[in-house]
């Protein structure tokens, strides 16, 4: 039986967040109380950010897939 256990998240609903892309620095998500309130993801090292890129998303998975998409 492949029993899914009710306390692990699904594998789509992990966060996965990539290291910077210019840098290679760990990222982290923030959150800013300007616009309504959102989230967004910078890069500790270098301090890239989401902020740069359209688009404010709300939650921190949006923030994240953000973060992820400009990371290619
Ligand atoms: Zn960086």
């Amino acid at each position: 039986m492949n029993e899914v256990k009710a306390n692990c998240t699904s594998p789509a609903e992990r966060i996965v967040m990539l290291p910077c892309p210019f840098c290679g620095g760990d990222a982290g998500v923030g959150r800013c109380y300007q616009g309504g309130g959102y989230y967004f993801v910078n890069c500790t090292e270098c301090n890239a950010s989401t902020d740069q890129l359209s688009g404010f998303p709300f939650t921190k998975k949006d923030a994240v897939e953000l973060w992820n998409k400009r990371a290619t």
